[in-house]
């Protein structure tokens, strides 16, 4: 089975959250599950630099009327074994050759023409459906978030004897791809799409809609979001659509990417170890607490926080949270960046604690890696969260995970009590209501836990335990593919 597999981002290419993490694993996943898969991306500037032996295979025009080189070329695979990624890329230093973020300006603001942007990038898809390459051609297109939103709607409009099914895979529903109405005579969609039926939402022009409504099938990353996003508080505005689309709309957790994501084999930690030899992790707790300026405590229990800087993540629960965690004796630290007054208020509360919590307002990969190599707890008490990464990486990690109830998080995180710890399932911490009590409750069970070292020796044990790689879900993956290229 041919698949297209159409996204902005790509580890280890490019990189903002945990889009590049799947789009970055899942080619060599369906590969060993049979599928044939080749990415298509934007020519980004990381893009271009990293393609290797680019070859044109076609060009084709915009709906505005901007001609378009489509090349494709070798994308380098991930970890040491990783295997080249055949990718298509669009040539367009017009709509993509701006430096830093890929979505916005440096002040923050979405670029001004991201329609035309991203519009580029469905009708990519499209025209390498349906005949672009002479040489290779995919039975079905999955697209990923919003950026990839228009394909399905392009394809669903195109004229052609046959059909290729797509599948749209919803990462974040909160992110949505919204325009001015005035944008839609850009989009080379007959008027017919511009309504309620279509990828028209309050007025404007919606790309999730677009992918929401004319994809054959929708995933999200997780059976838990998959519910959630069907309901009011969680749907944005979405939910009446996709409780309609229910037939079509499934949860396919994601994995952890073991070439990337091992501290067995972690190049970017002083100290590898694992969950028999865990001496190293000790090591590595006292080299981050040497990095970041905390005070070398060995049995200070070291939480952490991972992640993009939004009230999404549960940042004010956190904030709201530092005095009852260093009182408890505990540190914390932080990396991310994200919204400026979070930013603001964790600095001031890094300030007020010297040698207690340390902030790192930045984005770096490898000290990520340092952060669940050293830590001890890995927060992500999000308010939603549609599977979230960073707790598996903590579970692997031997980082505790304390997470909130919901999305991914409620399907990958086991909460610890008496009856979990004896049946050996507990994992992490789990509270439920997005309230500073709960959250708070459950750093006190971290604590508890924390003093009790043989029962923390086997929470740690059961998450470093558990079998989190792709190859599950790559399969689950394939056998949907198959249910779409071959309808019973
Ligand atoms: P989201 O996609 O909502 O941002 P995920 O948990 O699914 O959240 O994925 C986030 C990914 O981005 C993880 O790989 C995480 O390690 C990484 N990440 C987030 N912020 C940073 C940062 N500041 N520095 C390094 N890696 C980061």
């Amino acid at each position: 089975m041919r698949i297209l597999q159409v996204s902005s981002e790509l580890f280890p290419v490019l990189k903002t959250g945990g889009l590049a993490d799947v789009a970055g694993a899942l080619p060599a996943a369906l590969g060993a599950q049979g599928c044939e898969v080749r990415a298509l991306l934007p020519g980004f500037p990381a893009v271009c630099a990293s393609l290797r032996h680019a070859q044109k295979v076609g060009r084709f025009t915009t709906p505005w009327g901007e001609a378009i080189e489509v090349v494709l070329g070798d994308l380098p695979g991930i970890g040491t074994a990783g295997q080249a990624l055949k990718t298509y890329v669009l040539m367009a230093p017009g709509l993509y050759d701006r430096p830093g973020n890929p979505y916005h300006d440096s002040r923050h603001q979405p670029y001004a023409d991201n329609h035309r942007r991203f519009a580029a990038l469905g009708w990519g898809a499209a025209h390498l459906a349906y005949g672009l390459d002479a040489a290779w051609a995919p039975d079905l297109v999955h697209c990923h978030d919003w950026h990839a939103g228009l394909a399905p709607a392009c394809m669903a409009f195109w004229q052609s004897p046959h059909r290729v099914p797509t599948l749209f895979t919803i990462h974040n529903l909160a992110y949505q791809g919204c325009f001015d109405a005035s944008c839609f005579a850009e989009l080379g969609l007959p008027s017919a799409a511009f309504g309620v039926d279509g990828l028209e939402f309050y007025g404007q022009v919606s790309f999730m809609k677009a992918a929401l409504v004319y994809a054959d099938h929708i995933s999200t990353v997780s059976p838990t979001y998959a519910r959630e996003i069907q309901t009011p508080e969680q749907g944005f505005g979405l939910d009446g659509l996709l409780r309609r689309r229910a037939a079509q709309l499934s949860g396919i957790l994601n994995g952890v990417d073991a070439s990337v994501w091992d501290p067995a084999h972690d190049p970017l930690l002083p100290h590898t170890f694992d969950a028999r030899r865990l001496a190293g992790k000790a090591l590595n707790k006292a080299a981050l607490q040497a990095e970041t300026g905390l005070n070398p405590l060995p049995d200070a229990p070291l939480f952490t926080l991972v992640g993009r800087l939004t009230e999404q993540k549960g940042l004010p629960l956190v904030l709201g949270g530092i005095n009852e965690l260093v009182q408890g004796g505990g540190q914390l630290l932080v990396l991310g960046s994200g919204d400026a007054a979070l930013e603001q208020a964790l600095a001031a509360q890094a300030q007020a604690h010297p040698g207690r919590m340390a902030v790192r307002l930045d984005y770096d990969e490898a000290l990520a890696h340092r952060i669940f190599g050293g830590g001890d707890i890995t927060l992500v008490p999000s308010r939603f969260e549609p599977c979230g990464l960073t707790q598996l990486y903590g579970l692997k990690y031997g980082s505790l995970p304390l997470v909130r109830r919901v999305g991914g998080l409620a399907d990958t995180v086991v909460d610890t009590d008496l009856e979990t710890l004896d049946k050996h399932s507990a994992t992490g911490f789990v509270f439920d209501d997005f309230d500073s009590a709960p959250y708070q409750r459950a750093l006190r069970m971290a604590f508890a836990l924390y003093r009790r070292p043989a029962d923390w020796s086997r929470v740690r044990q059961n998450g470093m335990r558990i079998a989190s790689g792709w190859e599950q879900s790559a399969m689950q993956y394939r056998d949907l593919y198959a249910s779409l290229t071959s309808p019973t």
